[in-house]
This record gives structure tokens, sequence and C-alpha cells, in this order.
């Protein structure tokens, strides 16, 4: 993720990777409450351009008020730092990763101090570029009434781990989460489409995070005229339709090649999905 000469951003410095350092000592640590994003900058002919920034600081800061974790940053001060980040980095096509993490103090209670953490890094397609095989897992996404999965809130990643890891114990690429209804929610770190009759279905928010891909792909199918439906649906339903695929900003567009023992039966290359995913990665660099 990094190396000798990775510039990061802590709490106003610009430093040295290697010598970003924090106390052993904090809220973040110790019960995971701290914040992050997930966000990527593209090479466009018009220079390099950092895709759905205000969408994503703006989810950060709201993450963070549910959390009760105080920050004074802008979303417009925030992208700032990031095209910083970038050129400081000579980074064209990144990944952006910024945290804020809590100050030293080991309560359960509010922690005043918030410490916001930038890096960066050239990363490939999370999730690669083959077609996935997937698993339902055994694991639900969190209760919405026990935190608020609509918040991108370090400590939820525990689920996701869970999942991706008993996924891939038995074999498969990835898993596919239900919420706590029996309907199906989503990856551990992408949203979930399938296609059936050429009309595209997600599930609502609720038990989700708001993808901003999600909302990117809904976005370009309404410009393709490529009919959508968001609505609760259940594994069965998906072992009934014609192509799947996972929306992310690290995973992009990716297809789905097998559920369980249920193969998607449509050509991914003629799919409503490959359509998008090439639609979307002219987007990301417009
Ligand atoms: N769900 C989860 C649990 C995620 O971690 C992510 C990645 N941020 C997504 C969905 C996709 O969100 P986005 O499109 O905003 O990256």
């Amino acid at each position: 993720y990094y190396n000798d000469s990775t510039i990061v951003f802590l709490n106003g410095e610009w430093i040295p990777a290697a010598q970003a350092n924090t106390s052993l000592y904090n809220q973040t640590m110790h019960y995971g409450n701290g914040i992050f994003e997930g966000i990527r900058a593209y090479d466009t002919p018009t220079g390099v351009k950092i895709f759905k920034g205000k969408e994503h600081y703006q989810r950060m800061l709201d993450s963070a008020k549910l959390m009760h974790i105080k920050t004074d940053y802008t979303v417009d001060q925030l992208i700032e730092l990031s095209y910083e980040l970038l050129q400081k980095n000579n980074f064209t096509n990144a990944y952006i990763r910024p945290l804020f993490y809590l100050g030293p103090n080991m309560t359960l209670m509010p922690v005043e101090e918030t410490n916001l953490f930038l890096c960066a890094w050239e990363w490939g397609k999370y999730l690669g570029d083959s077609l996935l095989r997937v698993a339902t897992s055994s694991y639900q996404r969190p209760n919405p009434k026990s935190c608020h999965v609509e918040a991108k809130t370090v400590g939820h990643y525990i689920n996701s781990i869970l999942a991706s890891t008993e996924a891939k114990q038995k074999g498969f690429d990835e898993a596919l989460m239900l919420d706590a209804a029996g309907f199906v929610a989503e990856g551990p770190g992408a949203n979930f489409f399938y296609e059936k009759h050429s009309c595209l279905y997600t599930c609502p928010l609720g038990n989700i995070l708001p993808g901003i891909t999600r909302n990117t792909i809904l976005d370009l199918a309404k410009e393709h005229n490529i009919p959508t439906a968001v609505k609760l649906f259940t594994i069965d339903d998906v072992k009934t339709a014609d192509s799947a695929f996972f929306t992310g900003t690290a995973a992009e567009v990716i297809g789905i090649k097998t559920l369980d023992d249920y193969t998607f039966p449509l050509d991914w290359d003629k799919s409503l999905g490959k359509q998008l995913l090439t639609a979307y990665q002219q987007e990301v660099r417009k």
C-alpha cells in the first residue's frame, strides 16, 4: 500500500507514510468507532478527476454525524485535500482512503478529538476481472436496529470480513448476505443487482450501505433506457435470474458466474451488467 516515497495526510500535516503513527489507546482501535471512505480517481482527457468526490465525502460526514464523531472538515476541504494527496504522490489512477479515527481515549462515551488520516494507492479492481463464484452467506447484514447500517463505520466491517472469509473457506470468491428478514441485502464490500427478462433489480436502502456506484448504475440504466426496479427479493428470486453483478467503487461492476449451485444462464458479454460496466468505465473517465 505504500513505499518510501508515499506521502499521507495526518491531522494537518503531510508526512511520509512510514511516519504516520498513532496511540494504541483509542476508541477506534478497541471498539471500532471510526469512519472511512473508499474513493477512486481516474485519469481523464482533462486531467485527474475524483469520481463523485462530493457524494463520498458527504456520506463520510453523514456517517460521522450518525456515530457522534465530531469534525469541522467540509466536503470541499476534503476534496481539496484529496487532490493535493494525488498530486504529492503523482497518482493519476488511484484509490483514496480517508479515515476519521478518534484521539487517545478508551471510553465508550463520545470522544471529542477526531483525527483525519488520508492515504491513497494505485489499485486494480478489487475482486478482479473474472466472473465470480458467489456463496449465500450464513452471516446476515448488521441489524439496522442495532447500529446505523447506512454509515460507513469501521466496526461494521467485521461482518464483511466474516462473510468473505466464510465464502473463501468454502472455495468461493465472494459472499452474498441477507438482511435480518431473509431478503437479499449485499456483498461484504459491494451492492448487488440481478437481471431478469431484461429488467434490473436491486434491493432498497435500509439494510445496505447506500452505494454511490449503485446510484450511478441506476442513473446509467435510465440513460440507456434499461428498466430497473428497486424492491426486496429473496435468494430464490436470484436463482431464477438471467445474470447478476456486484457494484462498488473498488469493484466497479463485476459479473457473477454462479450463486451457490446456480449458474446464471445469460452470457455475461450479452448482459445488461456488461453493458453498464462499459458505460461506467466511460463515465468515470469523462
Ligand atoms: N456495500 C458495502 C458494505 C461496501 O463496503 C461498499 C463499498 N464502499 C459498497 C456497498 C459499495 O459502495 P460504493 O459504491 O459507494 O463504493
